[in-house]
């Protein structure tokens, strides 16, 4: 079946003489393929473009400033709650401090005085041991191996001042 000239005044929706319609029902009425596209051509005519309702723009910009004020106030309660959480877990950790330096800042003075002069005692005792080690190993290992590790650091100091040389030298590896 010949569609030719009835599919393009359907696609083109163009304006048809009397005698073009009286054809054009006559070929509709046979064939269904050219009947359909006229049915989805009058569906797509009926339908109206959908325009704005008046101060859709105005509404939108309200509707705009008002979800990012809710936002705003959201992250502001979230930071908020945030903060007095992090406030409260901090002062949970730290009460006992808190409250002996509230209660008594004298004593927490002396209590971290006193764990000073501790700690200065055992790095004191630390030092101690570490002279009385360095007085007695040296008598029990003999003279030669001191002489054999001083020479091998000797040694080793003047090749790694050579490299370093060396290395200053020809930074680029040329
Ligand atoms: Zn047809």
């Amino acid at each position: 079946m010949d569609h030719r000239p009835f599919e393009d005044w359907l696609v083109d929706n163009q304006t048809l003489t009397v005698d073009q319609k009286r054809q054009l029902k006559a070929h509709l009425q046979e064939c269904s393929s050219c009947a359909s596209l006229a049915e989805v051509n009058l569906a797509l005519k009926s339908v109206r473009l959908a325009e704005p309702e008046a101060g859709f723009v105005d509404r939108f910009q309200l509707r705009l400033t008002a979800r990012k004020t809710a936002q705003r106030r959201r992250n502001f309660w979230g930071f908020f709650i945030l903060t007095v959480s992090v406030c409260g877990l901090f002062s949970w950790v730290t009460w006992p401090v808190l409250q002996d330096l509230v209660q008594s800042p004298v004593n927490l003075l002396t209590t971290s005085f006193s764990s000073l002069v501790s700690f200065w005692a055992s790095l004191q005792a630390i030092l101690r041991a570490g002279m009385v080690l360095f007085k007695v190993v040296p008598g029990f290992v003999p003279a030669y191996i001191w002489a054999v590790i001083l020479f091998a650091g000797g040694a080793w100091s003047v090749v790694w001042v050579a490299s370093l040389i060396k290395f200053t030298k020809y930074p680029q590896g040329v």
